[in-house]
């Protein structure tokens, strides 16, 4: 198994003293993390004091999104060399937030990851498919379809993916295990034939409504490494239980 990567996307919430305070709460339940990658993503204004609170600890940062340029005239944009300044070690990249209301395209999704990756961040390259894409029989073609333009000329080191279907994500319906496994035997399946042996590293995670209550019976699946956790990563006590998952595979 993959070391388990669990990671907080705390979307357009916190402030910098919220920030703070969550990462002081989570601390004392990290402890035991030696073995699994944690990684909290606040907004971009959080980026610096989460950096500070988190010193000294095994918490990493991701921002939940970057542009691709590295300088120049792109008011309200964001580049991969400031989000590591800030701190970061990892960054979000085609959420679905991103693609249904900013429109990032698959395009626009791959410039952003090569770009990340000439600043050796990790990217959590975000993928999934929509209810009517799904109730379709879509689904699959659809990954593919994401699959194939988010990693179009990208190697295989420094990638993590995240698979969120869309109808999961904040509605409280968690695709179950056997869906979740299904689709995540697909993308290794797709890595294998796209990276040969060296898919066998890349980690897959999963996002959609993932809670303390979840969280083991997802991690029980085969090809679950880790979870993408919006809503339940806003409290530290919760967000704790999920890091804490208990293991049954080996
Ligand atoms: C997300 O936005 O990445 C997410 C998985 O959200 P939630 O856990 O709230 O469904």
């Amino acid at each position: 198994m993959n070391r388990p990567l669990l990671a907080a996307n705390w979307k357009l919430n916190k402030t910098l003293d919220e920030t703070r305070t969550f990462i002081n709460e989570l601390i004392p339940f990290t402890k035991n993390g030696g073995d699994i990658d944690i990684v909290l993503a606040p907004p971009f204004t959080s980026l610096y004091v989460a950096c500070l609170a988190a010193k000294y600890t095994n918490i990493m940062l991701a921002a939940q999104d970057v542009f691709y340029e590295d300088r120049g005239a792109y008011t309200g944009e964001i580049s991969p060399a400031m989000i590591v300044d800030a701190g970061c070690s990892h960054v979000i990249i085609g959420h679905s937030e991103r693609r249904q209301y900013f429109y990032d395209t698959d395009d626009v999704i791959n410039k952003k990851i090569k770009a990340s990756k000439r600043h050796n961040l990790t990217i959590i390259f975000c993928i999934g498919e929509s209810l009517s894409e799904r109730e379709q029989g879509k689904a699959l073609s659809v990954l593919k379809r994401q699959l194939e333009g988010g990693l179009k000329e990208v190697t295989a080191e420094n990638i993590v993916i995240a698979y969120e279907p869309v109808w999961a994500i904040g509605t409280g319906k968690t695709a179950t295990p056997s869906q979740a496994q299904e689709v995540h035997k697909y993308i290794r399946e797709w890595l294998t034939s796209f990276y040969g042996a060296e898919a066998k590293g890349i980690r897959i995670i999963y996002g959609g409504s993932v809670t303390p209550d979840n969280i083991n019976s997802l991690m029980d699946c085969k090809d679950v490494d880790g979870a993408l956790v919006g809503g339940a990563s806003l409290r530290a006590d919760s967000f704790a239980k999920i890091v804490n998952f208990k293991r049954r595979k080996s």
